[in-house]
């Protein structure tokens, strides 16, 4: 039976992040954005907090904790600043998160002490500038050569591309459309042959930062392979299971702000000699935005609890992720109509949530590829 009420930990969370958000991100995060800086030592500090090893257990120096306080913690961050959320969910479930569930123990001894603590933080490379709902079409090939993999190719929209200091990264190590052709490497940067590419210039989340990860002629010894060869594509989608849910989190806290915001708004802006709050018009509005909100929570608290059981979440987690994503850039494009004109300049923080929306209905698989997964489960 799925639990509702928050626990000690999750509110643990909540107070300790409203207070961080206060010192260490409301002051900077438009100039952030404007300026497109990924200010890495938001992400120093909330490895002090624990949150960059969130679901990594006590003996690799993470905080051991489940699902529930993951979306807390990323709802909390995504409320204030999407892209601080982002940033932070991509570093959790993608990179850390496919160390953690494939890794053996020297590899996860190794990384995950440092990505948890926040010294290092990571990227995942699975998409390429031709192939990104088709991710099996990888072109980024790994050819044997002795005890090491030689990596050719180029991957994009990578987050942390130019400041991760490991990626993981899925190349071809097989046949062209063989879903047992594909195969998961750990690669530190300074390895010779791996550079960082173009950094991508963002509608939105753009204090997260994207970018290109190149490989030219790059050797990577056996041992930095994740798990066996071959499996990295089933592991990929394993991993994005989990990180739908991290999204989810990331849009329900869009969301939020995005309503929080509006019913101030409301209450405080007068026309015709009354808030706009009393307009029917405008409280309907705050009832549609609540009510999918919280449909919006309770798919992904369902995907979170399920998760925390060690059960199969791929349907719960896609039907979360679309969800909670497109009832984000609903809500945040509510939220600038509420705000009239002013919504519609940077004086007001709803400008950013519509803008940050949009990617939760595209990055770790768009809405359309969410309903592929959905409808292929009910008709199989
Ligand atoms: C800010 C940001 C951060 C990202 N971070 C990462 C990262 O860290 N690591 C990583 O590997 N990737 C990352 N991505 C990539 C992201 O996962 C892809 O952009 C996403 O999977 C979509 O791929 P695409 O952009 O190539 O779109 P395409 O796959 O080209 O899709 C274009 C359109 O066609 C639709 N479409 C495609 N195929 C079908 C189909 N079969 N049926 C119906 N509709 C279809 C899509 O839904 C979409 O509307 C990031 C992207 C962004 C924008």
């Amino acid at each position: 039976m799925m639990e509702f009420s928050e626990n000690e930990n999750q509110k643990m969370i909540r107070d300790m992040l409203r207070d961080f958000c206060d010192k260490h991100i409301r002051p900077k995060l438009m100039e952030w954005d404007e300026s497109q800086t990924f200010p890495r030592e938001v992400f120093t500090e909330l490895g002090k907090l624990g949150l960059m090893g969130v679901l990594v257990p006590e003996e690799y120096g993470g905080s051991g904790f489940g699902y529930l306080e993951y979306v807390t913690a990323i709802t909390e961050l995504g409320k204030v600043c999407g892209s601080i959320g982002l940033s932070m969910a991509a570093h959790n479930s993608l990179c850390t998160g496919h160390i953690l569930q494939f890794g053996n123990e020297e590899q996860k001894r190794k990384y995950l002490p440092k990505l948890a603590s926040g010294e290092w933080i990571g990227a995942w490379g699975l998409t390429e500038a031709n192939t990104g709902s088709d991710a099996m079409r990888m072109k980024c090939v790994a050819q044997q050569d002795g005890d090491y993999y030689v990596l050719n190719g180029t991957k994009n929209w990578i987050t942390h591309g130019i400041s991760g200091e490991v990626a993981v990264v899925l190349a071809r190590t097989g046949e062209l459309l063989d879903s047992r052709g594909i195969t998961a490497f750990v690669v530190e940067r300074g390895t010779p042959g791996f550079m960082a590419g173009k950094k991508e210039n963002k509608l939105g989340m753009r204090a997260s930062e994207t970018a290109e990860l190149i490989f030219d002629n790059c050797r990577i010894h056996k041992s930095q392979v994740l798990g066996n060869v071959g499996d990295g594509f089933i592991q990929a989608m394993k991993v994005l299971d989990g990180g739908r849910i991290s999204i989810a989190a990331l849009s329900l806290g869009i969301g939020k702000g995005a309503i929080e915001a509006s019913i101030k708004y409301a209450k405080e802006r007068h026309q015709f000699g009354q808030p706009i709050a009393n307009f029917q018009a405008i409280s309907f509005k705050l009832a549609d935005m609540k009510t999918r909100y919280e449909a919006a929570e309770l798919l992904t608290l369902q995907a979170a609890d399920l998760k925390n059981r060690g059960e199969k979440v791929t349907v719960q987690s896609a039907m979360a992720k679309y969800y909670a994503s497109e009832m984000c850039v609903y809500a945040s494009t509510e939220a600038i109509q509420i705000h009239g004109g002013y919504g519609y300049t940077k004086d007001f923080p709803v400008e950013k949530f519509y803008r940050d929306s949009k990617l939760c209905t595209i990055g770790e698989g768009t809405s359309e590829i969410q309903k592929l997964v959905i409808a292929k489960n009910l008709l199989s």
